[in-house]
C-alpha cells in the first residue's frame, strides 16, 4: 500500500505513521527526519538544508524529489510506504505521480489531517521524542511513562528539535498555508484524498485511519 498522510506542522503525521508502519507492515518515509540525518551527517544535501530548516522555510524542490525517488527505490519499500512530510508542494505531488506512473503503479490513500493553528502551537512546543527510535511524545498530551526514558526502547536520549520553538513554528506555518497547502484540491481532483479530524484524540485519529485503510491499526 502506497499512503500519503498530510497536514501542516504538528499535525500528528508522524505519531500516526509510526502506527501505521506496524499495523501494515509499509515503512515510514518521514523527508524531515530524512533531512534531520541529513544535517547530523554533514552531507551536501544536509549543508544545504541546515539554513532553511532553522527559518522554518520548505527545502528545494529538486533535493527532495531526489532524495524520495532513491529512497522508494530501496527494497524495504516493495510492501508500500507511507510518506510523511513529502509532498509539500504542487511540483513535488506532480513529481511523485510521474514517479510512480513510471513504475507502473500509483498511491492508493492520500489522508489529510486537519487541525486548527492555534492547537498545532501548543503540539510543536511541548513536543520531544526519543533519539533511538524516533517515538513522539508530548509534554502534556503524551508524557513517557517514566520522565526521560522512552516506553517504546527504554532509551533515555530524549531530543527536542531546534525548529520546534515559537518563531520558528510561525514561519512553518505560513509555509504550509502558502506552498503546501494547494497540494489538497490537487489531490481531491484526482479522487484520492480523504480528510480526518486531526483535532480529535490520538486514538480515534488512529481509529478513522483505519477505517479509511481498511485495516485494524492499534494505537500504541
Ligand atoms: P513537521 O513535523 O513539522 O511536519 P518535518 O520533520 O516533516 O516537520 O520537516 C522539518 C523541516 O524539514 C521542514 O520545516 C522543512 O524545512 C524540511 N522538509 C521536510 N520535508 C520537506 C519537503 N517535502 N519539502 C521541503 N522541505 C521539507
Ligand atoms: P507531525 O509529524 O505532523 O509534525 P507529530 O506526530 O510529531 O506531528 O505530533 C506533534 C505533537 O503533538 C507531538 O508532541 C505529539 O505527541 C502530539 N500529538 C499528536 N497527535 C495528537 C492529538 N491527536 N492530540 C494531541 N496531541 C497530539
Ligand atoms: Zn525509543
Amino acid at each position: 500500500m502506497k499512503i500519503v498522510l498530510l497536514g501542516p506542522p504538528g499535525a500528528g503525521k508522524g505519531t500516526q505513521a509510526k502506527r501505521i508502519e506496524k499495523a501494515l507492515n509499509v515503512v515510514q518515509l518521514s523527508t524531515g527526519d530524512m533531512l534531520r540525518a541529513a544535517v547530523a551527517a554533514g552531507t551536501d544535501v544536509g549543508k544545504r538544508a541546515k539554513a532553511v530548516m532553522e527559518a522554518g522555510k520548505l527545502v528545494s524542490d529538486d533535493i527532495l524529489i531526489a532524495m524520495i525517488e532513491a529512497r522508494i527505490a530501496e527494497p524495504d519499500c516493495k510492501n508500500g510506504f507511507i510518506l510523511d512530510g513529502f509532498p509539500r508542494t504542487v511540483a513535488q505531488a506532480q513529481a511523485l505521480d510521474a514517479m510512480l506512473k513510471g513504475k507502473g503503479t500509483k498511491l492508493d490513500s492520500v489522508i489529510e489531517l486537519a487541525v486548527d493553528d492555534a492547537a498545532l502551537v501548543a503540539r510543536i512546543s511541548g513536543r520531544y521524542s526519543c533519539g533511538a527510535c524516533g517515538a513522539v511524545y508530548h509534554d502534556q498530551t503524551k508524557p513517557s511513562k517514566a520522565e526521560g526514558v522512552c516506553d517504546a526502547c527504554g532509551s533515555t536520549k530524549i531530543v527536542r528539535r531546534p525548529d520546534d520553538k515559537a518563531d520558528t513554528v510561525a514561519a512553518r506555518l505560513k509555509a504550509y498555508h502558502d506552498q503546501t497547502a494547494p497540494i489538497i484540491p490537487y489531490y481531491r481532483e484526482q479522487g484520492v484524498l480523504k480528510t480526518v479530524d486531526g483535532m480529535a484524540d490520538m486514538d480515534q485519529v488512529t481509529k478513522a485511519l483505519g477505517k479509511i485503510l481498511g485495516r485494524e491499526v492499534p494505537a500504541v
